[in-house]
């Protein structure tokens, strides 16, 4: 039902001293108008001083004196009531009580209780106690002065009318004010949040993390990130459908949600990854927080009717001093490709053996190189317009994790330099890599079949081939060294051949 009567929302400070300077200079103004009219009028100049100085008096109090805002406001519409009963009883026209149904709506412009409540007594006292005791001052028609009781009460309803009117506009004005500010409010939210699971997106995160951090060099404990990872994610979407996979996602976010305490945060920044921040969490408890979301993530889920269990692969990183956010991510990052690596459905927590996992550079031909990476971004074109015409079935993509691993590698490509000379390509982490590395194997040997079946035409060049052969042995030889060595840091500088 539509309610005409405001909640009394309080208006914000800015636009409340706005309109209270806007009024009293009104008020101010007015008075000396009315001062001026009481002179037109033919009244002593005395009188005219007084019947002026009257209103001014009141707005400067509500002006400098140090009240609150609604002694203020309401000092504010005592004095608008006083000019416009000073205008009546000098001009002794009816037309002059036209002024206090002007004024209302100016004093309604508060949007508060007390100077609507002040204006109103103010008026009918005026007209119930002037207008009985001397009506000839008030009114100016006859049927006024013969029963000035019943012409008081109805001048008392007319303005009690459009006190009414006012107070109508008045909710309006906060309804639509409280509706900007829930709208705000709600883009503000959806701008923050993951629209799928309502999770903090990846600003949000980076916020907080930030934040974390500040607070973390001041009380010198540690912030603690988690990123989780579903296992095996994408043959859910594909058996059962993105929907169902969506609702998966959705529970995965309320079972992580229930294993933080108030003031951690818990994102999700898109596909199947989600993050954990804990701030003021000591590395003790990282055993015991992974367990903990490893054992809420493993209970029974049901989708379409069918009972299934998740599994995530879990990794784990701490801050130091100096650390940034982006690089204390890309720590968990790798730690939660190491887990995946292990087998998954583990966790790892991240330390410097694995940053050192990177393998260093290859020395390349540039244009081996090249030559790889074109091919590869030509296969991938040619597989896609394959899907397109429903040649190869859609689900049938790469793993995420994969996937970002050939960017970095085709991004690092793009950054040699050109010419013939051997040059050095940055190569990514070991675990990455070598995942990396296997599955595009599996890709070439499908590729292969496709291009049997004329589904593809797409081939690698002798100069592709060589700079996959030398990738291929870089990771074998790591592999193999990794056995020997007992985890040291394996660094594959080795020329092409
Ligand atoms: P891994 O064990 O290596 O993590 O394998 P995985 O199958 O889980 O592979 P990956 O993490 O790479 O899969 C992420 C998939 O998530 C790829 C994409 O199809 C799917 N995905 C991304 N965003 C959404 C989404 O909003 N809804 C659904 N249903 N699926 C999504
Ligand atoms: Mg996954």
């Amino acid at each position: 039902m539509f309610n005409a009567f405001p909640r009394g929302s309080r208006l914000p400070d800015p636009a409340w001293n706005m309109r209270h300077r806007l009024i009293l200079l009104f008020a101010v103004i007015s008075s000396v108008l009315v001062a001026l009219f009481s002179l037109f009028q033919q009244e002593p100049l005395r009188m005219a001083l007084v019947q002026g100085a009257a209103p001014a008096a009141v707005a400067l109090l509500a002006w400098k004196a140090p009240l609150s805002r609604r002694f203020s406001a309401s000092l504010s519409s005592a004095s608008l009531m006083l000019v416009a009963a000073m205008v009546v009883n000098i001009s002794g026209t009816i037309e002059a009580h036209f002024l206090f149904f002007i004024l209302v709506p100016v004093v309604a412009l508060y949007e508060d209780w007390a100077p609507l409540a002040t204006a109103s007594i103010l008026v009918l006292g005026h007209h119930s106690i002037m207008g009985v005791a001397l009506p000839t001052v008030v009114y100016n028609h006859d049927a006024a002065h013969d029963d000035p009781l019943t012409w008081s009460l109805i001048h008392s309803a007319l303005f009690l009318a459009m006190c009414a009117t006012s107070i109508v506009h008045w909710t309006i004005h906060e309804r639509a004010r409280r509706d900007g500010s829930m709208l705000l409010a709600q883009l503000a939210s959806q701008a923050l949040h993951d629209p799928l699971t309502g999770l903090a997106n990846r600003t949000l995160l980076n916020d907080r993390l930030s934040q974390a951090l500040i607070m973390s060099q001041r009380t010198g404990t540690p912030v603690m990130v988690l990123t989780v990872d579903i296992d095996g994610f994408k043959p859910v979407n594909d058996s059962y459908g993105h929907a169902a996979g969506d609702t998966l996602l959705i529970e995965l976010a309320r079972r992580l949600e229930s294993c933080i305490r108030a003031g951690d945060t818990a994102a999700r920044h898109g596909g199947d990854e989600f993050t954990l921040l804990l701030p003021g969490t000591p590395p003790e408890e990282a055993p015991a927080m992974a367990e903990r979301v490893m054992a809420a993530v493993s209970s029974p889920v049901f989708l379409l009717g069918v009972e299934m269990q998740m599994s995530v692969s879990i990794g784990i990183a701490l801050s130091s001093p100096g650390l940034s956010s982006e690089l204390l991510l890309q720590e968990a990052d790798q730690a939660m490709y190491a887990a995946k690596h292990n087998g998954r459905g583990g966790y790892m927590v991240f330390d410097k053996t694995l940053a050192a996992g990177t393998l260093g550079t290859l020395a390349v031909h540039p244009d081996h190189a090249r030559a790889w990476a074109a091919y590869t971004h030509d296969l991938r074109s040619e597989i896609a317009s394959a899907k397109e015409l429903g040649l190869i079935p859609e689900q049938s993509r790469g793993p995420e994790t994969v996937r970002r691993t050939l960017e970095s590698v085709v991004a690092a490509i793009e950054q040699l330099p050109e010419g013939q000379q051997p040059a050095g390509l940055a190569l990514p982490e070991r675990n990455a890599l070598e995942e990396f590395v296997f599955h595009h194997d599996l890709v070439q040997h499908w590729a292969d079949t496709l291009r049997l079946d004329s589904i593809i035409e797409v081939q690698r060049s002798p100069e592709a081939d060589e700079f996959w052969r030398s990738l291929h042995q870089t990771v074998i030889k790591d592999a193999n060294d990794l056995v020997d060595d007992d985890g040291d840091a394996v660094h594959a500088d080795s020329s092409p051949s």
